[in-house]
């Protein structure tokens, strides 16, 4: 149970949860809703062509008007890439997110070239992470070598705000990127241009871009309740109604008690549901979001996710989300959703409390060991020295109600 659990909790974070190979384009006539559940994976795999049933419902991104997949698979460090995406596409999903640091390019590369006919169907995004916006124009031709394409549809800058937010909050309404933006849609190599970003000022970059009125899509970390806490909800809505494409991503990171969310939520059982397709749903209730970015690593997930977005037909109710909260909260530990940081400012500490925990989590439920260690000894002095904080206000603050006091001297234990 636990490796099960252990398993799934990827497919709920950022590159993660809500984070497939396109070359054997899958699905018999026989995939449809009901068949995906209960299909092996290697009779999905061995199926050589989509159908129109096979494929996920899609909403329009934005003003741009085109249509994506409400459910898409991120490839950070996936496993096993192009089979995945495979199966992935068997199971309707026509939306692949990759950026440059993922290393999944050249595997998409290859699952295009073995199927060239997926190109047209398929909604393909990318990231880099230019010095400055204008960059992006040049870092875009590098892209499009990796993944041997003469186009993508989407291309963001990645993690905006994480390398110096006091510059890169002013990127999405500068003249730079709006040229810069300009000159790649002209050009036909990528039809969108937007970002994605997690630092947990986020509202202000968000507000920024409606400020902007250039960005055509961004990529956020948010989960149901985060999007609905004042400033960000506020910073949602703009871009909403700005007509910016949103993409849901990192909605929960770290293992939950699947049986405890499960006892908390018996009406589960009844519609056949597991806490992470309730999950989904709670987001595609949300209509400002276009699509969830799913880390999907292992077959397994791929069907449950597709499942989900197959058997949602109407939003849940504010009260059925809120429930849902409490339930994944009380089962927790989900780890950091990286809010504004209050933890931090609660404790009365310097140290990045929330930065600690994720960290935390890429070692303990992702398994990137090594790049959870980089990150941490990345951090100053300051921000790993948690002694003195008081964690006690630090949970009270947390939306997602973490235990520091357990959590933090494990993170010292192994990342140190
Ligand atoms: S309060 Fe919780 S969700 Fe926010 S940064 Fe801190 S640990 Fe992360």
């Amino acid at each position: 149970m636990q490796e099960r659990e252990r398993d799934r909790t990827g497919q709920l974070d950022r590159r993660s949860f809500l984070g497939a190979g396109a070359g054997a384009l899958a699905a018999t006539a026989a995939i449809g809703p009901e068949a995906v559940g209960g299909q092996a994976p290697a009779q999905a795999e061995g199926a050589h062509r989509a159908t129109d049933s096979a494929v996920l419902a899609k909403r329009k991104l934005g003003k741009s008007g085109i249509e994506v997949s409400m459910l898409n698979i991120g490839t950070w460090r996936s496993p096993g890439v192009e089979r995945l995406l495979r199966f992935a596409w068997a199971n309707g999903v026509r939306y692949i997110d990759t950026a440059k640091s993922y290393g999944s390019e050249p595997a998409i590369a290859r699952w295009l070239q073995a199927n060239p006919g997926a190109r047209k169907e398929l909604f393909l995004v990318t990231k880099d992470h230019p010095r400055s916006p204008g960059q992006l124009v040049e870092q875009l031709e590098k892209r499009l070598e990796a993944l041997k394409t003469d186009y993508i549809d989407l291309i963001f800058i990645h993690a905006m705000g994480d390398h110096d937010f006091a510059t890169e909050v002013e990127w999405p309404r500068s003249k730079e990127f709006k040229e810069a933006a300009e000159a790649i849609r002209k050009s036909g190599k990528a039809r969108l241009v937007g970002f994605s970003t997690h630092h947990p000022r986020r509202p202000e970059i968000l507000q920024a871009a409606v400020q902007g009125g250039f960005v055509d899509a961004i990529m956020l970390q948010s989960n149901p309740w985060i999007a609905q806490e004042d400033a960000m909800n506020r910073a949602i809505d703009a871009c909403h109604k700005a007509g910016i494409g949103l993409i849901s991503m990192k909605q929960v990171a770290g293992n939950m008690n699947l049986d405890e969310v499960a006892r908390r939520l018996p009406e589960m059982a009844e519609k056949k549901q597991t806490p992470y397709q309730a999950l989904l749903h709670a987001i595609w209730s949300d209509e400002r979001f276009t699509s969830v970015c799913v880390s999907m690593r292992n077959t397994d997930q791929i069907r449950e996710n597709t499942a989900a977005a197959r058997s949602y037909k109407k939003p849940m109710s504010r009260a059925e989300i809120d429930r849902l909260r409490d339930a994944c909260i009380a089962a927790g530990p989900t780890m950091c959703a990286s809010c504004d940081g209050r933890c931090s400012h609660a404790a009365g500490t310097e140290a990045e409390l929330g930065n600690l925990t994720r960290f935390l989590t890429y070692h303990e439920h992702h398994g990137y060991r090594s790049e959870a260690r980089r990150q941490y000894a990345a951090l100053s002095a300051a921000a790993r020295n948690w002694k003195g904080a008081d964690f006690n206000a630090a949970r009270e603050a947390c939306p997602n109600k973490l235990d520091f006091a357990t959590l933090l001297p494990r993170a010292d234990d192994l990342l140190a």
